[in-house]
């Protein structure tokens, strides 16, 4: 049976045998013991299926639980519900003055299905949101609730898991203290000499943006907090005008720019939490690869321009710390992550979604698990060095597979 379900972009819509809203813990039990196929609808913000239970599945919102959200100041850290989305746990966060290290581009997304992707915001010395995850809870497979926390040998699976080894009802978060964050923006950053080490480097957080209709970058978003040096950004020109970085939209949706100073929250993401973020009709696809190769990659992106830029609407380029869990696409690698916001048309989008894959291929480059893609699950496998220990991992707390789905299969290779 095909839910009644859709992704937020309208692109998926999710075949499950049935839809389930529990209200409480009893009712997330019995949905989880009655059925031996469940898989967990985040915000729906990803562009493919990776949530989707087939027909015999079920597919579970936690949108009607209690959103759960702790803030524990002296540890400072934070425990956050598995259905509590970044814009409200952001806000409770900066109430009591404290901080989240880094955020994605919007705030609209869960926080349990961001880390399960391995989704991350920008920054040399940031890894992906998952970084700050210092504690999972998870319903498994036999009713258990199971704590796996960062001291456990089975951490470094527990948080970028894809949403295969149970339901995640808790996450304990590290928080930072509070800080302030300026945001400028500038336009066109050639190409041609770009020291991209120096530029992705120059603040907290830097994005560029392409539409590769030209080589070079249209516009760059440099995020500086403002307990932190900054010597400016001395290779492109201030705008003149607040910005949205796709062409046509308007630039009231996003963050306050010209450095007007603000809190962490409101100047990390691009998209404001009261706005649709992005373009809304659009399809998205990303790729991480070693940062080393951050030029040359570009380079030979721009190569293909015209089989990219008319189904383009942005590309953005950002940096992401290595980290440690096993699924992450960062994993062990300093990385640079390209980013297409392609035109709402699948058939149209696909040639340039695998014409991109063949070039950043050659750099080894891994997928944002969240997004669109086509790289063969034998090539995916290829790049993860510890996917045995994830399988592993799943093995241990799903044994007969209650949490797993096609996409899951397909990258475990069973
Ligand atoms: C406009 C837009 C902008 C974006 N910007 C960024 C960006 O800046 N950076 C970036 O990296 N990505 C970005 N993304 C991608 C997005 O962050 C990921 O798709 C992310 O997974 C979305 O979270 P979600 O809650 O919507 O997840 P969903 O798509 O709902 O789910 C993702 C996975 O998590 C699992 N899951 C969710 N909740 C649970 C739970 N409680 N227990 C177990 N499993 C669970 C699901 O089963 C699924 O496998 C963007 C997407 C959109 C639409």
């Amino acid at each position: 049976m095909t839910a009644s379900v859709t992704n937020w972009a309208g692109n998926i819509r999710f075949v499950a045998r049935e839809v389930l809203r529990p209200d409480g813990e009893e009712a997330l039990r019995k949905a989880v013991a009655r059925n031996d196929r469940v898989r967990v609808l985040g915000s729906g913000h990803s562009f493919n299926r990776i949530a989707e239970p087939g027909e015999e599945g079920v597919l579970l919102s936690l949108e009607a639980l209690p959103q759960v959200i702790e803030v524990d100041g002296e540890r400072r850290t934070v425990r956050v519900g598995g259905g509590v989305r970044y814009a409200e746990l952001a806000r409770r966060v900066h109430e009591s003055g404290l901080a989240l290290p880094n955020m994605a581009s919007l705030p609209h997304i869960s926080v349990a299905g961001s880390v399960a992707t391995g989704t991350h915001g920008s920054g040399v010395g940031n890894g992906p949101l998952a970084e700050a995850v210092r504690e999972v809870e998870l319903l498994t497979a036999d009713g258990s609730l199971v704590r796996i926390g960062r001291e456990d040998a089975r951490f470094p699976g527990a948080v970028t898991s894809l949403g295969a080894l149970g339901i995640v009802v808790a996450l304990t978060l590290d928080l930072a203290p509070g800080y302030g964050v300026e945001q400028y923006t500038f336009t066109e950053l050639p190409l041609e000499g770009l020291d991209f080490e120096a530029v992705a480097g120059a603040a907290y957080s830097v994005s560029l943006f392409t539409d590769w209709r030209a080589p070079g970058f249209r516009q760059v978003w440099v995020k500086r907090r403002t307990d932190q040096p900054y010597a400016g950004f001395p290779w492109a020109a201030p705008a003149t005008a607040k910005l949205h970085p796709v062409p046509g939209m308007p630039a009231e949706n996003c963050t306050e720019q010209f450095g007007v100073p603000g809190p962490w929250h409101e100047r990390l993401p691009h998209f404001k939490a009261e706005f649709t973020p992005s373009s809304g009709d659009e399809l998205q696809s990303e790729y991480l690869l070693p940062r080393e190769h951050a030029l040359a990659a570009l380079t030979a992106l721009g190569d293909i321009r015209e089989a990219v830029s008319p189904v383009l609407q942005i590309c953005e380029v950002r940096t992401v710390a290595a980290d440690r869990q096993w699924l992450s696409p960062a994993y062990g690698r300093d990385s640079v992550a390209v980013h297409f916001t392609w035109i709402d048309d699948t058939d149209a989008v696909l040639p340039a979604v695998r014409a991109v894959e063949s070039v950043l291929d050659g750099f080894g480059a891994r997928p944002h698990w969240g997004k669109v893609f086509t790289t063969a699950p034998a090539t995916l496998r290829e790049r993860y060095p510890r996917l045995a220990e994830f399988r592993a991992l799943a093995q241990e707390l799903d044994p007969a597979g209650k949490f797993t789905n096609a996409f899951v299969r397909d990258v475990l290779g069973e």
